[in-house]
């Protein structure tokens, strides 16, 4: 592991900035990543594609890092039917113009006559807006390219891999591992994100220990809440807290960052309920709190601004 990563781990101060693994606009994944390196942040996590991490290369290049080597580049992969790489899917024959998923979705997919696929998390918002069923949620990439593309993906710079483990399924797990072994090593720090299936905190748990029994407890677990929520507030953030400290009580060994619901919040809270994470990763509410549209032209007084937006949500992770 990163000796810089495992102290920002042991000091209970890691943040991550998730742009989303199945996020595919590069400008403002560079963007982003630009202003959360400069901020602070310890990982820049992306899906698993090399552009991506190229886009993220850029604005980390670009920014002044407060610590030389960081941020990581982190990859995310997982099974197919995992909840983040999903993209919205127009039925054109069902659609009756209504137009109710433009104002449904945070992201500027739907734009006029166009669908920007690229900036597409999968959220679902649009999904459940719709009233003639014309959108669904369909998975990025078949898991079969997953080997493939992390080898482009480690030629392009990424430096961190992130598994996310689905519904927990063993046979589709040990799959996508195997097809990862080649690759492990080759990272600085490894991942695995688990808890977004509605799978029971116990059943999550033994996935992990399984997990720490595999690969070793050299490695971060995602205990996730509500994914691509966005959510403000304390109630938002409660379930992946919660997740964390059965994690804990349960003996896992590992390092363990929450994230799905996380929030400006997420840090007092979990000082408050003696929590033990060492982390916190932050994606749709990260984007919300810095206010910034991914077509809106950046001026050097508007990073600025955004940039001391960024600085104080990486610094929420231990300060109130
Ligand atoms: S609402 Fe969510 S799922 Fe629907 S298009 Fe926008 S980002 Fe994609």
């Amino acid at each position: 592991m990163h000796p810089a990563i495992r102290e920002a781990l042991q000091e209970q101060r890691f943040f991550k900035l998730i742009c989303g693994a199945s996020y595919r606009n590069t400008e403002f994944i560079a963007t982003l990543a630009r202003i959360f390196a400069e901020a602070g942040a310890h990982v820049i996590d992306v899906g698993a594609r090399p552009e991506l991490v190229h886009a993220a290369r850029a604005g980390i290049a670009a920014a002044k890092v407060p610590v030389p080597g960081l941020p990581l580049i982190m990859v995310s992969v997982g099974i197919n039917q995992d909840l983040h790489f999903l993209r919205v899917e127009k039925d054109f024959q069902r659609c009756d113009s209504r137009g109710l998923c433009v104002n449904a979705c945070p992201h500027e997919v739907f734009v006029e006559s166009e669908i920007r696929l690229e900036n597409c998390l999968g959220c679902d918002h649009c999904v459940i807006a719709c009233p003639s069923d014309a959108l669904s949620l369909v998975p990025r990439e078949p898991l079969a390219e997953v080997g493939a593309l992390l080898a482009q993906c480690l030629e392009a710079g990424a430096t961190a891999l992130e598994v996310h483990t689905g519904d927990g399924g063993r046979a589709e797990l040990q799959t996508l591992l195997d097809s990862l072994a080649p690759f492990r090593a080759a990272f600085e720090l490894l991942a695995f994100s688990m808890g977004a299936h509605g799978q029971s905190a116990a059943e999550i748990a033994q996935l992990a220990q399984d997990i720490e029994k595999a690969v070793g407890s050299e490695m971060l677990i995602q205990a996730d809440g509500k994914p691509i929520s966005g959510r403000k507030g304390e109630k938002s953030t409660l379930p992946c807290l919660e997740l964390a400290e059965y994690l804990r009580a349960a003996g896992l060994k590992s390092f363990i960052q929450v994230s799905g619901g996380t929030n400006d919040l997420t840090g007092r809270m979990a000082r408050e309920r003696q929590s033990a994470i060492q982390g916190i990763g932050m994606g749709s509410f990260a984007r919300k709190y810095l206010d910034l549209s991914p077509s809106e032209p950046l001026s050097e007084a508007l990073y600025h601004e955004k940039l001391e937006r960024a600085k104080a949500l990486v610094r929420s992770v231990v300060a109130s």
